[in-house]
């Protein structure tokens, strides 16, 4: 099959008996739901522009697996060039839809999962690796997006796995059978679950012997029997639902999504099963795919990042405050913190290198480096858009205030900016700034930035892992004669 275009990616959706709860209820047809819809048109938009010509070399790859080319969501990376595509990918996709737009994570799992299989087949001669090659075809061949799924709910954090009150706070194998496993528990804050053909999972952190019932990597359609997603809520979600009030959402095309997705004794062919209490391997798998998405986020946020600082200097004009100097100085300021964090996604792939299965991986201290700034900077390119866009961000009428015969005039009138501004465009320049830093997609470029791809300590563990501090004083202890030692060149 090639690939798929946008309106064939929502008519597959339809096909899956995806079992969805939003608001207590089961959701049927969630593809028409209005609060879900925008998040599944952002996944189409992955679809949509792999189809257009002009961005043939960024959104898509030639794959040896199939022989064809293949959308770069379903790509394994074969060179630092391809690494630099996707963070490119990803900024060209933030900037179409001003939100997460949820493909990426089966991207990083995918080659995270290649990679650490064919090195514990390697140790154990297992043969997860061409298992998961299998799977990985039947991906490119039909064109699926892929959920990579680690995120365990965790309970108490100050305990293992194995020694939870309850033993599904972390996802794990409960039965063993000559077809497969059985597993149970469930994974959290599942960036676009609910529209995914396949889920691939992963162990959420490294795992000791006591806990190698859940060092498991598996692959499960959407609606596979036992599976169950509860929507997550967002801020400012049910303006959605306000029909045509689309000024009120300020982004009424796209959304981001997250779920609660709960494993009730699912079943697992043992085809689909890449790691099963291999546990010294969890933690591999771990800084892999969490490597990868540190990466992800010096493309997907910053495309965002485009996005709100557009709307800021619309916002600005609209005000009559483009020319001065110091709004002007906050939007180069802006630029510059959004422009550090693509030269952290785009550094940390031109240093990437071949893993053994073949693959590229990034520069892994490079890519904590980007995700430590992504905890960061959008906070204050979100706090600097605000200082501009001014008050009226969150203090406007409605847009059915607008639309009254009783009370419009009043409303147009009074919120009228610069002359050439029409009101209502300025109106929705303002909702789309409150939508980036406080609505439905305040929680792609903002809580996502922090916790998405581990919290900022995750990252710090990282860099301290990596920082080669010895090297470091040795550099120091050389210039300042310390131990008599020399610096290079000196005779
Ligand atoms: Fe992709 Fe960014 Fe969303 Fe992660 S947060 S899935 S990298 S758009
Ligand atoms: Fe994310």
């Amino acid at each position: 099959m090639a690939l798929m275009n946008a309106k064939e990616y929502v008519d597959s959706l339809r096909k899956l008996h995806t079992k969805v709860y939003l608001f207590g209820e089961r959701v049927e047809n969630f593809v028409d739901h209005p609060i879900i819809r925008p998040s599944i048109n952002s996944v189409a938009m992955t679809y949509a522009l792999a189809q257009q010509e002009e961005y043939q070399d960024i959104m898509t790859a030639y794959s040896e697996l199939t022989g064809t080319r293949v959308n770069r969501f379903c790509h394994l990376h074969q060179s630092t060039e391809d690494l630099m595509n996707k963070v490119k990918m990803q900024r060209l996709l933030g900037q179409k839809t001003g939100v997460c737009f949820q493909r990426c994570v089966g991207m990083d799992a995918i080659n995270a999962v290649y990679s650490t299989t064919y090195e514990v087949d390697q140790k154990y001669k297992t043969e997860y690796h061409a298992r998961f090659l299998e799977f990985l075809k039947y991906v490119q061949e039909n064109d699926l997006t892929v959920d990579g799924a680690m995120t365990d709910p965790k309970g108490d954090r100050g305990l293992p796995p194995s020694r939870q009150a309850d033993p599904d706070l972390f996802l794990h194998i409960v039965e063993k059978n000559e077809k497969g496993i059985i597993v149970n528990g469930a994974k959290a804050h599942q960036t676009g679950s609910v529209n995914s053909h396949e889920h691939l999972i992963m162990p959420t952190q490294a795992m000791k012997e006591e806990d190698k019932a859940y060092a498991v990597s598996f692959a499960v359609p959407a609606d596979a029997e036992g599976i169950v997603m509860i929507y997550g809520r967002q801020s400012c979600d049910t303006r959605k639902l306000e029909g045509n009030n689309c000024m009120d959402c300020g982004n009424c095309r796209f959304g981001g999504q997250e779920a609660l997705f709960v494993f009730d004794h699912v079943v697992v062919p043992w085809e689909r099963v890449f790691l099963c209490e291999e546990y010294e391997f969890a933690g591999m798998l771990v800084e892999r795919f969490a490597g990868y998405h540190r990466q992800s986020y010096g493309g997907c946020k910053v495309g965002v990042g485009d996005v709100l600082i557009g709307a800021t200097a619309l916002a600005a004009e609209a005000n009559g405050a483009a020319k001065a100097s110091h709004i002007k100085d906050k939007l180069i300021e802006m630029t510059h913190l959004n422009e550090t964090l693509y030269s952290c996604g785009i550094a940390c792939s031109a240093l990437g290198h071949e893993t053994a299965a073949g693959n590229y991986e990034i520069d892994n201290l490079l890519a904590n480096v980007c995700k430590q700034n992504v905890t960061r900077f959008p906070y204050e390119i979100a706090r600097l858009a605000q200082d501009i866009a001014g008050g009226l961000m969150v203090t406007m009428p409605s847009q059915s205030d607008f639309d009254s015969e009783e009370v419009g005039e009043y409303c147009r009138k009074y919120f009228k900016g610069q002359a050439e501004m029409d009101t209502m465009d300025r109106m929705k320049v303002l909702r789309l700034i409150e939508n980036l830093t406080l609505g439905t997609a305040a929680v792609g470029y903002l809580t996502e930035s922090m916790h998405g791809a581990g919290s900022p300590q995750a990252q710090r563990i990282m860099i301290s892992r990596q920082w080669d501090l010895e090297e470091k004083k040795n550099y120091a202890r050389r210039l300042c004669g310390i131990g008599g030692a020399q610096t290079d060149g000196e005779e």
